[in-house]
């Protein structure tokens, strides 16, 4: 799914402005990836439409770079299907919270009981686990097993009938103290209505303050017809959505919320019991698209970057006026963004790239340095800039003449350079102004 969008974005990178038939264009290509990502289809098309009515208008003709501001509109409507803020587990006013995780078998419940466990007791909660899924007799050895892991106590009966046992598993929470009960139920290959039955009954006789659906994001649309027929069932009060470390498909995650209005809560990324994270709508949002913390570098460089300087900087740029004072400016402007690296490891397919590479921020300040040891007039006019005077310049910045030389020629290479992009716009109808 991420190359597909990577791919319907680079087009519109290219390009300055945006028509309605650009936004359209990158919107059909948007809806097959999503296809492809096993998204529901009328959630595929409900979420193009809207973002196309979005895209297609002022705020997006008008900024900096248009194609950008078409992504992040995107990844703000995908974090928007996804549940907005992320959701916490609601706990009872008068303990024990009774938490209920139902789901098909496999999908990760007696894990994720355990894993629950675990992260609620490192909150200083004392959870208890509940062996509820009477049918395998390896399913209770599995809780124990985990439990043991976590350190947190697991309360079983056996074979004996599940609500009887949910129930004396919370008599004995309020007698020890546990303030929370995780009910780890019994799953089948299929929904079917015997299951259902049981689950029902166990909501209604321990009315628990949390039913967790449980699903395997690997099994992409089927998890989100699970979820459907499970609250219509059941009526779940969140989901935890498994196996996020396998394939990295974000279809399930995104139908999810859409098709039963319930929000995902937590996610498992691994078979370890650590493995589990509140689930952040934007972050998978942002994961979907493949792009990195893109989004963040977006809204960094909008807020920091003042635009009338940046248009300013064009201007002047096309009209072979830039010196060492634009240059400073434009130094200036980087630096609001914090280090370089920073700025660098938010583009996506570079992160991963920098770990040996030893980026000096330094190295701006001392540029900087060589510009404001320049009287104004040798900003404005460089080519006053002679051996005297640069050594002048070099002594006090503290840098070599060498390096006022090199940046002398960098100038250089810049005025030639908006020189000849100056000559290749004259002439089209590209030169035309934004605003
Ligand atoms: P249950 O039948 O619903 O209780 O499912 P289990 O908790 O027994 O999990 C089924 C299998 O999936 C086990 O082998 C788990 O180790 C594995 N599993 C569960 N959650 C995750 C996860 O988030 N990531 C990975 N990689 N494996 C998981
Ligand atoms: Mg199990």
């Amino acid at each position: 799914l991420s190359e597909k969008l990577s791919n319907a974005f680079k087009k519109l990178k290219n390009k300055g402005k945006l028509s309605e038939n650009d936004v359209k264009e990158a919107m059909r290509e948007v809806r097959l990836a999503l296809l492809e990502a096993d998204v529901n289809y009328k959630v595929a098309k409900e979420l193009t439409a809207k973002i196309t009515e979005r895209a297609v208008g002022q705020d997006v003709m008008e900024s900096l770079t248009p194609g950008q501001m078409v992504v992040k509109i995107v990844n703000e409507e995908l974090t928007e299907l996804m549940g907005g803020d992320n959701a916490r587990i609601e706990f009872a006013s008068k303990p024990p919270t009774v938490i209920m995780l139902c789901g098909l078998q496999g999908s990760g419940k007696t894990t994720h009981a355990a894993k629950l466990a675990l992260m609620l007791k490192n909150q200083n909660h004392r959870p208890l686990l509940v062996a509820c899924d009477i049918y395998r007799p390896a399913a209770i050895d599995q809780l124990k097993v985990v439990g043991a892991k976590a350190g947190v106590p697991v309360f079983e009966k056996g074979t004996q009938n599940p609500v009887k046992t949910a129930k004396e598993a919370i008599r004995n929470a309020k007698d020890y103290g546990n303030d929370v009960v995780i009910l780890d139920t019994a799953g089948r290959l299929h929904i079917d209505e015997e299951l259902m039955d049981e689950l029902k009954n166990v909501k209604a006789e321990v009315e628990p303050n949390e039913i967790l659906l449980v699903i395997d994001s690997m099994t992409g649309q089927d998890a989100v017809n699970v979820a459907k027929s499970f609250n219509e069932k059941l009526e779940i009060s969140g989901v935890i959505l498994t196996k996020l470390d396998g394939d990295t498909r974000g279809g399930a995650a995104l139908s999810v919320k859409a098709v039963t209005g319930k929000p995902i809560k937590f996610a498992g990324t691994g078979e370890k019991l650590e493995d589990i994270e509140v689930f952040h709508p934007d972050r998978m949002a942002s994961r979907i698209l493949g792009m990195g913390d893109v989004l963040t570098l977006i809204e960094d460089a909008q807020n920091k970057i003042d635009q009338d300087k940046a248009e300013e900087m064009a201007k002047k740029m096309m009209s072979n006026k830039f010196d060492f004072n634009d240059l400073n400016d434009q130094f200036a402007q980087i630096k609001k963004m914090g280090p370089l690296k920073g700025i660098l490891a938010k583009i996506p397919g570079i992160a991963n790239q920098l770990d040996n590479i030893n980026i000096d921020d330094r190295q701006i300040d001392w540029t900087q340095a060589i510009i404001l040891s320049m009287t104004p007039e040798e900003r404005s006019n460089p080519s006053l800039l002679n051996p005297s005077r640069k050594r002048r310049i070099a002594a006090g910045s503290g840098r070599s003449v060498e390096e006022v030389n090199r940046l002398i020629k960098q100038l250089e290479q810049m005025q030639k350079m908006m020189k000849q992009l100056k000559n290749k716009t004259k002439g089209t109808k590209g030169g035309k102004k934004r605003k």
